[in-house]
């Protein structure tokens, strides 16, 4: 009988998904297999605390998805993805009751940011000046395959001004502050982003993230996906079984079959094998891919090793609210109605704080929360009149071996994490939210332990499939040797975050990925997508 699929896609995530759209665009037949019951990964929606109340699981807001040529080139508003503009895109409030907004227009942020420091709200204006200027060739290399090292290196030496450039890529966030801004609430307003991919001030590599978020939302916005982040994997599995392909949930890959050093089936968890014909793409992390569903024996002891030293990044705990109605925010009305908002004391010494409270295995005494404002910005996600917020925290320790916040006995996450959340809860209360706790119908908290039981693609609850550090960048992500999105079997690709340009809601690295796979089937990606 001949082989049904030309091509496997391991992993429902939106970069799974995405790669698998333009595999059957390019008339592939496709099959995607996914483990949990539902498909989309860490851009999921379900009812987790009451029915009616729909929570996005993972990721609210988008920032890069916002550029990524596939949603026009896959017709995602076709199958149903539209997206809510948030205005203000995101809020910093302080204790005391003070804030500053990112709004979509630039005149009105530096407005906000003017009341801490005219030079500072200078400054936001050059930068957003400097990046307008570099927004194209920004966009271009998010969704592209990475150049490699030593393309970078010439073209870095031969620009004028690029070893500055390079000097920023590798810059903390601290150091790049303290250069460029005067206020401390200009400082955390930027710097608290880098929380966002596990950075603390003081890693390498910080200050060019801070800025990019910043700018991205300055001038793209911190969109919401009307009805659920579920709506975008639904629109790109509209796309795909439009074009012929197939998706399987409940179906988890144990093994990756290969022979002469070529990938011919997977084999599921519970013994059933499917084979493949040209080739397959794997969107679980690279650690998972490599080491579990290769295995040493496949990949060499040496590139293993690599892969077991491989930086996962820090820890995420999330507490879903449900609530009897809108919260009030302290620092007033466009708090409550941006997409995000951040809450921590104006000062970067907080943040370094926090990671060392952390990264010694301690519960932090002043936990950083992003607080999503779901149900504000989008109120479909609710019966009318009632709430829904989202409180992801993070760093918190994987493995707790001590308690800052003076409250906690427990030092495993199941007796740890509801005191935990309490104690969350009244810090929001006190600094943030007064009216919060009085709002809470159920609550529902996910540890990191949580997060890597539904999501094997979250190791120790962990959100971006391998740290965002300089050395796992670029086409050093995963590793070197896997840096364009091949692995060591020749017909075996990457294609989720774990590849460049990461973590985050992209669609980039599913995308990338296949311009590297129509490259190897003598493809032309612009000419099968029309664009030429
Ligand atoms: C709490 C949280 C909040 C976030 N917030 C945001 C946000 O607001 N904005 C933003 O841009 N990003 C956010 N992110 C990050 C973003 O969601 C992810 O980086 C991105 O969605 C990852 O997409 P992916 O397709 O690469 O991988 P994933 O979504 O992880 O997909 C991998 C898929 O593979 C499946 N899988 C794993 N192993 C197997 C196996 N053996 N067999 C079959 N299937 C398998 C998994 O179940 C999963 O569906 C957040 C993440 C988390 C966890």
């Amino acid at each position: 009988m001949p082989v049904q699929y030309d091509a496997i896609v391991i992993g429902s995530g939106h970069n799974g998904l995405t790669c698998a759209c333009y595999l059957a665009k390019a008339g592939l037949k496709v099959l995607v297999l996914e483990q949990y019951h539902s498909i989309g990964g860490m851009t999921n929606t379900e009812e987790l605390t009451l029915p009616g109340f729909l929570s996005d699981t993972h990721a609210f807001c988008l920032q890069v998805a916002n550029f990524s040529p596939a949603l026009h080139e896959l017709q995602l508003a076709r199958y149903g993805f539209e997206l809510i503009y948030s205005d203000p895109c995101f809020t910093h409030v302080f204790p005391d009751g003070r804030s500053i907004s990112v709004h979509r227009n630039v005149d009105e942020t530096c407005h906000s940011i003017a009341q801490f420091s005219k030079m500072d709200s200078a400054t936001w204006r050059r930068l957003f000046e400097r990046f307008l200027a570099v927004k194209e060739q920004m966009v271009r290399s998010i969704n592209s395959p990475p150049p490699t090292f030593a393309d970078q290196a010439a073209l870095l030496e031969s620009l004028p001004g690029g070893l500055d450039e390079y000097r920023f890529q590798l810059q903390t966030f601290r150091s790049w502050c303290d250069e460029m801004f005067k206020a401390e609430e200009t400082k955390v307003l930027f710097g608290s982003w880098d929380l966002h991919v596990g950075a603390s001030p003081d890693d390498v590599g910080g200050a060019s993230l801070a800025w990019l978020f910043s700018m991205v939302i300055q001038h793209f916005g911190n969109n919401v996906v009307k009805g659920g982040m579920r709506n975008l994997p639904l629109a790109l599995a509209g796309y795909l079984q439009a074009h012929n392909g197939e998706i399987k949930t409940g179906a988890r890959v144990s093994n990756i079959i290969v022979e002469d050093s070529k990938a011919i089936a997977v084999r599921l968890v519970g013994g059933e094998e499917i084979e493949v014909s040209r080739l397959l793409a794997s969107s679980v992390d690279p650690q998972h891919l490599i080491l579990d569903l290769l295995g040493e024996d496949q990949v060499g002891m040496n590139l293993a090793n690599k892969m077991r030293q491989y930086e996962l990044g820090e820890s995420v705990m999330v507490v879903y609210l449900a609530l009897e109605g809108p919260v009030e925010y302290k620092a007033g009305p466009l708090a409550g109605q941006s997409a995000y908002v951040h809450s921590t004391p104006a000062s970067l010494d907080y943040f370094s704080r926090l990671f060392y409270e952390v990264r010694r295995g301690w519960l932090p005494s002043e936990p950083f929360v992003l607080l999503c404002n779901d149900s504000a910005r989008d109120p479909t996600r609710v019966p009318s009149g009632k709430g829904l917020m989202k409180l992801v925290v993070q760093p918190v320790p994987y493995i707790i071996r001590g308690d800052a916040t003076g409250r906690i006995a427990g030092r495993t996450w199941s007796e740890a994490k509801e005191p935990f959340a309490d104690y969350i809860i009244d810090c929001i209360t006190r600094d943030s939210i007064p009216n919060l706790r009085g709002k809470i119908l159920k609550r529902v908290v996910h540890s990191p332990e949580d997060l890597e039981k539904l999501m094997p693609s979250a190791p120790r609850g962990t959100i971006t499939h391998g740290a965002f550090k300089p050395y796992q960048m670029g086409s050093m992500r995963p590793i070197p040797e896997m840096g364009q999105y091949r692995s060591p079997v020749r017909n075996v690709y990457l294609c989720g975050s774990g590849s460049h340009p990461g973590a985050g809601v992209t669609m980039a690295p599913g995308r990338n990925a296949a311009q590297i796979i129509y490259q190897d089937l003598h493809l032309d990606f612009a000419k099968t997508l029309g664009t030429q």
